[in-house]
C-alpha cells in the first residue's frame, strides 16, 4: 500500500514509524520545510502518547533527550498551592511523563525514519492541492519550485494547525479562532524551583505562568527550565511558533511573582530566545476522511496547550490509524474506524481545553479567593479539586487505570 505524508512533524514522522512498525514501508513523508531543523521550545508527551512511542522503540531515545515529572502543582497568582498531584510514574502509570524539547524530539523522530525506512522524507515540499476523488488519491506539492503531483493509495495530511488540506476541505474556515490570551515561550538556564522534578502553573484565566524542566539539575543546582507566560491581550497578529521578542518587559509583566520558591520575572529575564504566540485553536470538525485521504494531528484537531496534549494526541491519532490499516479488511474500513475512535474523542476533548481543561482549579480559586485563602479547602472542597483533575484525565484518555488495561495499538501484542 502507498501511503502519502504530508508533515514531518510530531504527528507525520510518528505515523512513518508507526506504519513501519506494522509492516507498512511504501511510505513517503512530504514536508514544507528546507531542513527539518528541530524547532519550538518544551512540550510534555504524557503517558498515553509515551506507551505508543515505547511501543515503536523510542522510549530510551526520548528518556535521552528529556526529563521525567513527577508532579504537577496548580498555584494562584501569590504562590499559594492550590493543587498538587503525582505524574507519571509516580501516579501509577506503566509509563512515565517526559518533558523534552520540541524540536529535540522531531530530529530524534526523523533520524529513526531515517534508519528504519531510508532515504523518505521529502523536503521542499509543501501541499498545494489535493484530489480526494476516486480510489487513488492525487497531491499536488511545490517541490523546490516545480509542480508535481503523486498518487497514493492514503494521503494522510498531518500539516499543522495551518493544514493546507483542512483548507481545502473547509475553505470558509479561515484563520485559527484566537482565545483572547497571548503566550510567551521560553527557555531559561536558571536555578531550579521546588524538588527540581515538578510541573507548575500558577495565575489564573487572566495572567499565568507555566514552567517544568527539561533537564536534571547540574552541579550548581541549575536547569534548562521551560516556561510560557501567559496574558489576555494584547493581540498578536498571527499563529506564527517562531516569532521571537525581547524577554524584559515581558518580564516586567510579571514582575510581583517573586514568591519563596521561584523567581518568575528572573526565570523570563534569563531566557535564551522568547517566542510570542497568540492562544489559538481550532473548531471541531464534523468529518476527517475524505475518500482516501484524512486529517491527523494538529490538521484535525489543534488545541490551546491547557493540559499538554497537542502533541500526545498527535501521537495518538498516528498509532491509531496504524492500528487500523493492519487489521481493516479495507483502507476504507480502516479510515472509518480511525475516525470514529478519534474524532469523538478530540471534539470532546477539544471542548475540556477551551473551558481551561484541569487548569479550571486556578480560575475557581482566584473567583473565589482574590487575595488568597489560608486553606484551599476554605475555598475548594477536596472532592472538587478531585473530580475536575479526573475529569479531564477521562476526556484525554489517560486516567491510569484506563490507559494501563487498555489493550495495546501493537496488533497482535499481548496487553
Ligand atoms: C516550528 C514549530 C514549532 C512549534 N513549537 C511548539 C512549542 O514550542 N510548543 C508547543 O506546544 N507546540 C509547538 N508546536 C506545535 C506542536 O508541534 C504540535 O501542536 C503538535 O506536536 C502536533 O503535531 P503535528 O504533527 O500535528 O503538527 P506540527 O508538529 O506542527 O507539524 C506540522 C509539519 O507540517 C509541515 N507543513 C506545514 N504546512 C505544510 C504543507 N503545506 N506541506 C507540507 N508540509 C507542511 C510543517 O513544516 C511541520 O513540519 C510547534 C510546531 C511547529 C511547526
Amino acid at each position: 500500500m502507498k501511503i502519502v505524508v504530508v508533515g514531518a512533524g510530531i504527528g507525520g514522522l510518528t505515523l512513518a514509524l508507526s506504519l513501519r512498525a506494522t509492516g507498512n514501508t511504501d511510505v513517503t513523508v512530504y514536508e514544507r520545510a528546507k531542513e527539518v531543523r528541530g524547532l519550538g521550545v518544551g512540550i510534555n508527551l504524557l503517558p498515553h502518547a509515551m506507551r505508543e512511542l515505547t511501543e515503536i522503540g523510542m522510549a530510551d531515545r526520548i528518556a535521552g533527550i528529556g526529563t521525567a515529572p513527577h508532579a504537577l502543582a496548580y498555584y494562584n497568582r501569590h504562590g499559594q498551592q492550590i493543587w498538587r498531584e503525582p505524574r507519571g510514574l509516580a501516579a501509577g502509570y506503566r509509563w512515565p511523563q517526559q518533558s523534552v524539547h520540541r524540536g529535540e524530539l522531531q530530529l530524534a523522530l526523523r533520524d529513526a525514519v531515517q534508519e528504519r525506512l531510508g532515504d523518505v522524507i521529502r523536503l521542499d515540499n509543501r501541499l498545494t492541492d489535493l484530489d480526494a476523488a476516486g480510489k487513488r488519491p492525487r497531491a499536488r506539492f511545490d517541490s523546490a519550485g516545480q509542480q508535481i503531483d503523486v498518487e497514493a493509495d492514503l494521503i494522510v495530511a498531518a500539516e499543522g494547525i495551518h493544514s493546507a488540506a483542512r483548507a481545502m476541505h473547509y475553505p470558509a474556515e479561515g484563520a485559527p479562532p484566537w482565545s483572547g490570551l497571548t503566550l510567551w515561550r521560553g527557555i531559561a538556564d536558571a536555578p531550579v524551583f521546588l524538588d527540581g522534578r515538578t510541573m507548575i502553573m500558577a495565575g489564573d484565566g487572566e495572567q499565568k505562568f507555566v514552567a517544568y524542566p527539561l533537564s536534571a539539575p547540574d552541579a550548581s543546582g541549575r536547569s534548562r527550565i521551560n516556561f510560557i507566560a501567559e496574558l489576555r491581550g494584547p493581540g498578536v497578529a498571527d499563529a506564527d511558533w517562531n516569532r521571537a521578542v525581547d524577554a524584559s518587559p515581558i518580564a516586567e509583566l510579571f514582575r510581583d511573582w517573586r514568591f519563596d520558591w521561584i523567581d518568575v520575572p528572573a526565570i523570563i529575564r534569563s531566557s535564551e530566545e522568547l517566542f510570542e504566540y497568540p492562544m489559538v485553536d481550532r473548531d471541531p470538525l464534523p468529518r476527517w476522511t475524505f475518500g482516501r485521504t484524512t486529517l491527523l494531528g494538529d490538521a484535525a484537531h489543534a488545541m490551546y496547550p491547557n493540559g499538554s496534549n497537542g502533541a500526545s494526541q498527535a501521537i495518538i491519532d498516528a498509532r491509531t490509524l496504524a492500528f487500523h490499516l493492519a487489521t481493516a479488511g479495507s483502507i476504507d474500513e480502516a479510515l472509518a474506524a480511525y475516525e470514529l475512535d478519534r474524532r469523538p474523542a478530540m471534539t470532546s476533548l477539544l471542548a475540556s481545553t477551551r473551558s481551561a481543561g484541569p487548569e479550571r482549579v486556578m480560575q475557581i480559586a482566584a473567583e473565589r479567593a482574590p487575595r488568597g485563602f489560608v486553606d484551599i479547602h476554605d475555598v475548594i472542597a477536596a472532592d472538587e479539586l478531585d473530580d475536575i483533575a479526573n475529569g479531564y484525565k477521562r476526556a484525554a484518555g489517560f486516567l491510569p487505570e484506563l490507559l494501563n488495561a487498555r489493550p495495546s495499538l501493537t496488533p497482535g501484542a499481548a496487553s
